[in-house]
């Protein structure tokens, strides 16, 4: 297991729509375990591949319930909407509504390649839902309102100066 660095807004790679995974290897699990250290060294509660800037169609996550780990996952079903404050590891400070649904149904296949079906609800379904939408290039930035938008600038420029003052250095 190695623990790799979380891409942080803007870094271009977030936008990118990540690529089905054609077969469950020993690469894949090993993708699986460095995303689950990163996750659980940076506190998250969830991580998508892209997050690592690996542009596979992978997902980990553990609301405290114990690890799962997605490949190609897709929703099946969903239910009911809510609205809850939310964060991202790749925009540190940044917390913002986001409204979601209160159920989902996931299908995908676990690190041994089997597939499963997952029903999740409250955070677990939350979360799943936000690291879908990494596997797109959406970030939670993008479901907020212009107004509220413009009220995020500010923490957005300032990630956008660390990042630039960032890749000078590197
Ligand atoms: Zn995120």
């Amino acid at each position: 297991m190695a623990l790799k660095e979380v891409v942080t807004f803007p870094d271009p790679v977030l936008r990118k729509t990540s690529e089905e995974v054609e077969k469950v290897s020993e690469d894949i699990r090993s993708l699986i375990d460095d995303m689950t250290e990163t996750m659980y060294a940076y506190r998250g509660i969830g991580l998508a591949a892209i997050q690592i800037g690996v542009p596979k169609r992978v997902i980990v996550v553990d609301v405290g319930e114990g690890l799962v780990a997605l490949v190609n996952p897709t929703i099946c079903e969903e239910e009911g909407e809510v609205q809850m404050e939310e964060g991202c590891l790749c925009l540190p400070g940044v917390m913002v509504d986001v409204k979601r649904s209160e159920r989902v149904t996931v299908k995908g296949l676990d690190e041994k390649g089997e597939e499963v079906i997952i029903e999740a609800e409250g955070l677990f379904a939350r979360a799943l839902q936000h690291e879908l939408e990494h596997l797109d290039g959406i970030l939670i930035v993008d479901k907020v309102s212009r107004i509220k938008r413009e009220l995020l600038t500010s923490a957005l420029r300032k990630l956008a100066k660390e990042h630039a003052a960032a890749a000078k250095k590197s």
